[in-house]
């Protein structure tokens, strides 16, 4: 146990950094890049192919030497001998000399000699008999015999230079990058097939109680449906984990320890015990995780979730430790001290840089009380406009109220909640108006 422990309570940050300096990333595995997102990448990945790969046309229009249109204007137009067509996927049969042009649809190559493409709309096509047609409207149907240009065009007007976006050998994600939809655009824009990630972290999750029931178990006279092992492995997979289902426990320290060491024996890389972490004559975890490993911490000034422990396993192969969590049974305690510590652990597990959620600012819309000394994470609804998009006044800021009941109980409130409000230790209330630090939760 840690030095600071017998002098109270941890604070967030220091029972957060003791999780986070046993956790490291998992192993590295390929995967094609379709199938990546969510994933972590594992090293950084470099474009095989520059973009645009050679220099095409941004424009439907036609190639042409730029400096041939210096004196066009609308009712004066410089007129161009059309000489060949370039599809997109085509690649250019003739070269563009001055007082010559080839037709070009957007992304089609840029013929030799052409240094700009004038858009179709600034054309006037003109017919083998010379007769003009529909000015500026577009460049479909067949090629026609000649243009009108109506505006003077820059060299490298309406054209996308190779290389422009990205230069073949370039960097395109750093390893600890989570992989979103744009990257994959990105790796497959740039001909990257697979990619190398980490494997999802296996996380165990393991409720306990004499009072906590299975589905379809019937409550008897004293009975609780099982919250928090649905509702932790929910978690884990928003966590972009994978759970393993321990089941319920009996407050019975054998039942507890026969399931961790299953868990162990799964080759999770955490296990998350839910309930018996407290002072209770029944709870049994923290002897239960001191003897398949170490507890380094327990209780944490923060409310709701006094009670976490957390604390470590010898692999049962070797290498990493295995996380071992102790969350209070609460289902919000449960909730509020996953958000705190294990998601970040798990990000860390699954090779993220980006650890922790962005903090917003918030305005209070209701008074509220709190333990004394303890940091609060208060479970709140924002103002939201007709779309859902969250009410902000000219600081920026947004409003939020109690999303109910703030007993750790309470899971109407955690389920109603779109953040929580971070009430500093050092505050016992804040009046109405007040300014909070806002914690966004996963939410649709
Ligand atoms: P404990 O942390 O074991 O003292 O439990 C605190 C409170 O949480 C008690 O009211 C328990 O009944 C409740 N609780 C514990 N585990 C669960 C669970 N898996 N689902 C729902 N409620 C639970
Ligand atoms: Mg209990």
């Amino acid at each position: 146990m840690s030095p600071t422990m017998s002098q109270g309570l941890l604070s967030v940050e220091e029972a957060r950094d003791a999780v986070l300096a046993l956790a490291s990333a998992v192993e590295t595995e390929r995967v094609p890049v379709p199938d990546s997102l969510g994933r972590v990448a594992a090293e950084p990945a470099t474009a095989r192919v520059s973009l645009p790969p050679w220099t095409n046309s941004a424009m439907d229009g036609y190639a042409i030497v730029a400096t041939d249109t210096r004196t066009a204007t609308e009712t004066s137009p410089v007129e161009l001998r059309v000489v060949g067509d370039v599809a997109a996927g085509a690649t250019p049969s003739g070269s563009v000399t001055s007082g010559n042009t080839i037709r070009i649809a957007t992304g089609g190559r840029l013929p030799d000699g052409a240094d700009a493409v004038v858009p179709a709309e600034a054309t006037t096509p003109i017919d083998a008999g010379g007769r003009p047609g529909l000015r500026g409207r577009d460049a479909t149907g067949p090629v026609p015999a000649a243009i009108q240009v109506h505006e003077a065009i820059a060299v490298g007007g309406s054209v996308r230079a190779a290389g422009s976006d990205i230069e073949a050998g370039a960097t395109l994600i750093e390893s600890g990058t989570g992989i979103t939809a744009a990257h994959i655009t990105l790796l497959a824009g740039t001909g990257i097939e697979i990619v190398s990630v980490h494997r999802r972290p296996r996380i165990a999750v393991l409720a306990t109680g004499d009072e906590v029931r299975g589905p379809g178990q019937d409550l008897g006279g004293a009975g609780i449906p099982d919250a928090n092992g649905p509702g932790l492995r929910a978690l884990v997979t928003a966590a972009g984990a994978d759970p393993i289902n321990l089941g319920i426990a009996t407050d019975d320290l054998d039942d507890v320890l026969t399931r961790l060491r299953r868990g162990l024996d799964s080759d999770a890389d955490a296990v998350i015990v839910s309930g018996g972490v407290s002072v209770g004559p029944y709870d049994v975890v923290k002897r239960a995780i001191e003897t398949v490993g170490r507890m380094d911490l327990w209780r944490v000034a923060v409310q709701p979730g006094k009670p976490f422990a957390f604390g470590a396993a010898d692999r049962p192969g070797g290498g990493r430790p295995v996380l071992l969590f102790g969350l209070p049974g609460n289902p919000v305690s449960s909730a509020v001290t996953f958000e705190l510590f294990v998601r970040p652990a798990i990000r860390k597990l699954a090779g993220r840089r980006h650890l922790l959620r962005p903090i917003d600012r918030a305005i209070l819309a209701e008074a509220v009380t709190k333990s004394h000394g303890r940091r609060a994470f208060m479970r709140v609804e924002i103002e939201r406009d007709a779309n859902g998009m969250p009410v902000r006044d000219q600081r920026g800021r947004i409003h939020a109220r109690l999303a109910g009941g703030q007993g750790s109980h309470v899971i109407s409130a955690l389920a109603a909640a779109d953040a929580l409000a971070v009430v500093p230790e050092s505050d016992d209330s804040l009046e109405a108006g007040s300014e909070v630090a806002l914690w966004w939760l996963d939410r649709a």
